[in-house]
């Protein structure tokens, strides 16, 4: 997998799960395990650390909407576990300008004990997002969601940080040994943080590329003639059976929470007697996008001091 070069020369490696063998009950279907995986990352993590600067995240979180403060929190979680530190900025909407946030992240820029910066994403509607997003410096943008990191991802040089979701849902199935060269790979949704990195990423392994949105026509029929699905819409079990050819590998982006309180994702349960691998969710994209934000945050950290020891 060609965008893993940066993560490698750092000592990481995408484990070989291509034998693991749990099916979804009564189904042929494989479950792609993204938690697994995401535990392998962060043991990985732990023993990288002990030869090396330990890496601290600073985390912005701006408004007191749950879902985004159950994120943060995950995200604080796992950074522990792996022996990663982070500071929180957990700071009141009514309190802070745009300016405060922009004057925020310029002071961390600067901190050389900061390695990544996130800002927990949606802010509050009375801030421009695009306007603080692009005060973080490139170097500690680990969402990897600046223009600047996008170009790289565009142009295939992979040296700096790649978008923690879609670069999870590629270190997955590269772990499953699911081949992309010459596949028909659709991505339904092209938004900056999942779809558009997404296409990039299946199309640095060589797999033939349809970005799907919502004036798209015909997807129906453009999935059913896809190898690889990954449904990204944010439409809760958009993605039925009757999308889905035989045989087919879906990969479920989407979070979502229903009435009775259960989580789902973008795709049906039916597509599981079709498909011949499936993420669950929970347990599958979300558990890989928490683990390749540590990972971006060693690559960080660790990036600046091989370049110095060069
Ligand atoms: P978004 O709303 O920014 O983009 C959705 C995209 O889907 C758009 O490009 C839109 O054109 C397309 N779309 C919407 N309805 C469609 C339809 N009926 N048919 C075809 N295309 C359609 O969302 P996003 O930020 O890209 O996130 C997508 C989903 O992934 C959301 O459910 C989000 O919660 C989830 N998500 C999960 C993780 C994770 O860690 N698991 C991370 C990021 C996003």
């Amino acid at each position: 997998m060609k965008a893993f070069k940066r993560a490698e020369s750092n000592g990481f490696i995408i484990p070989d799960l291509t034998l693991e063998s749990a099916y979804f009950e009564n189904t042929n279907c494989k479950i792609l395990d993204g938690k697994k995986l995401s535990n392998n990352f962060v043991q990985q993590s732990q023993a990288l650390i002990s030869a090396r600067k330990i890496p601290c995240l600073a985390v912005i979180l701006v408004g007191s909407d749950p879902a985004s403060k159950v994120y943060v929190n995950n995200k604080i979680k796992i950074f522990k576990e792996a022996g990663f530190l982070s500071k929180s900025f957990i700071l009141n909407e009514a309190d802070y300008s745009e300016q405060d946030i922009i004057n925020l992240i310029i002071s961390l820029n600067k901190d050389e004990n900061i390695d990544g910066i996130l800002v927990q994403l949606p802010l509050p509607k009375k801030y421009n997002s695009i306007n603080i997003l692009n005060t973080i410096d490139s170097h500690k943008d680990v969402d990897g969601f600046l223009a600047h990191n996008m170009g790289s991802l565009a142009t295939g040089e992979f040296n700096t940080a790649i978008a923690c979701t879609p670069f999870g849902v590629m270190v997955l199935l590269h772990a499953y040994g699911i081949q992309l060269a010459g596949k028909h790979a659709v991505v339904i949704g092209r938004s900056n943080i999942v779809g558009k990195p997404m296409g990039l990423l299946l199309l640095s392994d060589d797999a033939t590329v349809t970005l799907a949105h919502s004036k798209t026509k015909n997807l129906k029929e453009i999935c059913k003639s896809a190898d690889v699905i990954v449904a990204a819409a944010g439409q809760p079990e958009i993605l039925t059976s009757d999308y889905v050819s035989n045989g087919a590998i879906v990969v479920d982006v989407g979070i979502h929470r229903k009435i009775d309180g259960k989580l789902c994702g973008d795709v049906h349960s039916s597509v599981k007697e079709k498909a011949s691998a499936l993420t669950p969710v929970p347990g599958g994209v979300g558990p890989m996008t928490i683990a390749m934000l540590l990972l971006n945050t060693a690559l960080s950290a660790w990036d600046l001091i091989n370049k110095k020891e060069k």
